[in-house]
């Protein structure tokens, strides 16, 4: 392994650590640390924006075995944080025995870049709709998971129905959310995705929702990632009608970023009680400190949410491919990951998949 002699002078030394910084990178030099792995495209809900709601029976999913073999060759590679979705990947068999093999994963580079045999433990996130998560929420801490977000469009348990199309769940939730805080794997943040006419009534309710429950609730602009292809520009509620609108509610102060690479903007009201993200893909793209990949649950990789193709890990896998040639296949892949999105341009074309079966 490449080390850095301490006695390069200055110059000699940055050119040093840009040869032993192995990690994943892209042709424009983003280093590739966070992976999406979807551990299942099955879902319990049929969210109006996201599903028809006549989809069949059909699923795809890998053995556990299979994602963890992908997750230790990307972890080789430099990936630091590991986001379990789907789907919806509290309904993966399994999944509690795969955080606990996870969590002994251990990072493989310095945060600057140089290879090391003692590296962190992975950061190991999940992010779910909450349904099954009252149940699940301890079990998944004790095997070494770190946070959870929960994914939430409403407030109000009728709102939330029509959304979901699933009646009697909202408190499921809510009780998931209260556990998740108690179990550790906090600070809890409540995703949600706001669609002008659906639940762009709800955005007091969810300030109020955060200085109550104390969770970070973080709007997301809806992307065109649906089944049905409804997406229209007018259908997204932009980040600065929601500041707007917030800001009326109670006087906000934003908060410093924590990374060059944090997706939210991040703020509290002047009494410094609740925390608001906005992320904001459609308005404010911040694709050019992207450190994504994701892998699908069919063992596909993506390099952008809106990739008009994926890449078949799991074939060559499949077909014999030793973890090197597959490190090689995953080098070669994400050097083409896309500069950007291209949403709200003229000749943008909706990506190769939807977003439940990409993993969001
Ligand atoms: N089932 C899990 C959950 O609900 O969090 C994980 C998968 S779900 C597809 C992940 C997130 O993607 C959810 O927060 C959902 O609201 C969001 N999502 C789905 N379609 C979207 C879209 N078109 N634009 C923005 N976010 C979307």
């Amino acid at each position: 392994m490449a080390t850095i002699s301490p006695s390069l002078p200055p110059q000699e030394e940055s050119a040093a650590r840009v040869v032993s910084d192995q990690r994943l990178r892209d042709r424009f030099g983003r280093a590739l640390t966070d992976l999406r792995l979807s551990v299942t495209d099955r879902c319990n809900y049929r969210c109006v924006y996201c599903r028809t709601g006549n989809e069949g029976a059909q699923y795809t999913e890998l053995a556990i075995e299979e994602y963890l073999r992908m997750v230790r060759i990307l972890v080789s590679l430099g990936i630091e944080k590991v986001r379990l979705t789907g789907g919806e990947p509290l309904l993966r068999s399994g999944l509690v025995e795969m955080v606990r093999e996870l969590s002994t994963l251990k990072t493989a580079f310095l945060p600057d870049g140089t290879p090391t045999n003692d590296g962190l433990p992975l950061d190991l996130a999940l992010t779910t709709n909450g349904h099954l998560l009252d149940g699940l929420a301890m079990p998944l801490k004790e095997a070494g998971l770190r946070r959870v977000t929960v994914s939430m469009d409403a407030v109000d348990a009728e709102t939330f129905a029509t959304i979901t199309r699933v009646p009697r769940s909202y408190d499921r939730v809510l009780a998931g959310i209260r556990k998740a805080a108690d179990a550790g794997l906090g600070p809890v943040k409540v995703n949600c995705v706001l669609l002008r006419g659906f639940n762009d009534h709800q955005i007091e309710g969810f300030a109020a929702f955060s200085r109550r429950e104390n969770v970070i609730v973080r709007f997301i602009e809806f992307m065109p990632l649906e089944e049905d292809r409804s997406w229209r520009p007018e259908t997204v509620v932009p980040m600065r009608e929601i500041l707007k609108r917030l800001d009326a509610y109670r006087p906000l102060v934003e908060l410093p970023q924590h990374s060059a690479s944090e997706t939210a903007r991040r703020f509290t009201f002047d009494d410094g009680i609740g925390e608001i993200g906005i992320i904001a893909p459609v308005s404010q793209p911040f694709c050019g400190h992207c450190s994504r990949i994701r892998i699908t649950s069919d063992g596909k990789l993506r390099t952008c949410l809106f990739s008009q193709s994926d890449h078949d890990l799991y074939g060559r896998m499949l077909r014999g491919g030793t973890d090197e040639q597959l490190a090689a296949y995953i080098r070669q892949v994400v050097l083409h990951k896309e500069e950007r999105h291209h949403i709200g341009e003229p000749g943008f074309e909706k990506p190769s998949r939807n977003m439940v079966h990409i993993g969001g």
